[in-house]
């Protein structure tokens, strides 16, 4: 049995943007204390920890430094390196493993994972180079998605293919690296599910819920949305498969399209929290951060349910100005994140409101 790590603790966290910050708050809330170990020096999470170390995910003596200082570690974004998180698992916890960590960090290691948890994907075929794009495009048809299989977020390194005259262009998205083809989802909607497992293998489920995106960057969650009953119990035994498969010790956000007739189809999957569950923080009865901190420390998981039903805008680049009438708006809950420069499309803060 794995020992509770019991509030009066430091938790670790890798990363220093709002996912971390926000964790680290509600780190504070149970008693934790925290550290964060980030590269950018205004990183939005150093200002509520209890450490901050700037570093580089590669500088070890900055690692054992960290490590020397904490009980447990997590991360707040699935790009550290798995490396920085295999040097770190000799000497502490870090949780979820470094296993996951390489699963979700690269598309096709990700698909082939839930193919094998049988968790149905859209057809995809790997590419090595770009000689195989043809064939592959051949046999899944078009349109498709081309994608990079590392480093790929928010719709970036991606290109739909509609014709074989973009092929070449379309390329560019991979370059040097594999690329993954998926073939095209029509879907009616995008659904997100959050799960949290300890190590003691108590499973905790969110309801799944609506994700609305403009430019390809999340703009609103919709709890319930457009999901029926039964959308809810097929995103959450897909949750709860793949939790159980990889041995989750920690949070899994799983993105899904829900297409017209077949099943719920999984996107992409993230060992943290998530953008899409940012409304757990103000209508459910555990916050998805809690939660991270609850599943990492092996306490008892906390209520995931939801208290009525809610949305969650982002507020991104200059919305931020909006943040008066939003506090003078009854019901709305505003979350600002600290960050010093307002930059397009960057997510500055969110709101959450009673639907
Ligand atoms: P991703 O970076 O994989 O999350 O993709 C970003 C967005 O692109 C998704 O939220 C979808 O709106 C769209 N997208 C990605 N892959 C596909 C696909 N195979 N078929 C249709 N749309 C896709």
């Amino acid at each position: 049995m794995t020992a509770m790590i019991a509030p009066g603790a430091t938790i670790g966290i890798l990363g220093g943007g709002q996912l971390g910050r926000m964790t680290a708050q509600a780190a504070a809330r149970l008693g934790y204390r925290t550290a964060i170990l980030a590269p950018e020096a205004d990183a939005p999470a150093f200002d509520v920890a209890t450490y901050r170390l700037q570093a580089d995910y590669r500088d070890e003596a900055a690692l054992q430094h960290f490590a020397s200082a904490v009980d447990v570690i997590t991360y707040e974004f699935e790009n550290v390196p798995v490396e920085t998180a295999e040097f770190l698992a000799q000497l502490r916890p870090v949780r979820p493993g470094p296993k996951v960590l390489k699963i979700t960090q690269d598309r096709l290691r990700e698909k082939d994972f839930c193919g094998r948890a049988g968790c149905p994907t859209t057809r995809y075929r790997a590419l090595q180079h770009y000689s195989q794009l043809a064939a592959a495009a051949a046999d899944l048809g078009l349109p498709a998605v081309l994608k990079a299989t590392r480093l790929g977020y928010d719709g970036k390194a991606q290109a739909m293919l509609t014709a074989p005259e973009q092929f070449g262009a379309g390329w560019r998205v991979v370059g040097d690296g594999v690329g993954i083809l998926e073939a095209f989802v029509d879907f009616v909607a995008e659904a997100s599910v959050i799960v949290a497992r300890s190590p003691s293998g108590q499973v905790a489920c969110y309801p799944a819920v609506e994700n609305r995106h403009a430019d390809h960057i999340l703009h609103s969650t919709h709890v319930p949305g457009c999901l029926t009953a039964a959308h809810r119990q097929e995103a959450e035994a897909i949750a709860r498969r793949l939790a159980d498969a990889v041995a989750l010790e920690g949070l899994l956000a799983v993105e899904l399209f829900v297409t017209r007739e077949g099943p719920l189809l999984v996107n992409e999957l993230a060992p943290r929290p998530h953008n899409s569950g940012h409304w757990t923080m103000d209508f459910a009865a555990t916050s998805q951060f809690e939660q991270l901190i609850r599943a990492i420390c092996n306490l008892p998981l906390g209520d995931p349910s939801a208290l009525g039903p809610c949305v969650m805008e982002n507020l991104l680049g200059d919305q931020i100005t909006d943040w008066p009438g939003i506090l003078a708006t009854p019901g709305a809950r505003l979350h600002l994140y600290g960050k010093r420069e307002v930059k397009a499309g960057r997510k500055m803060g969110h709101v959450n409101r009673p639907a």
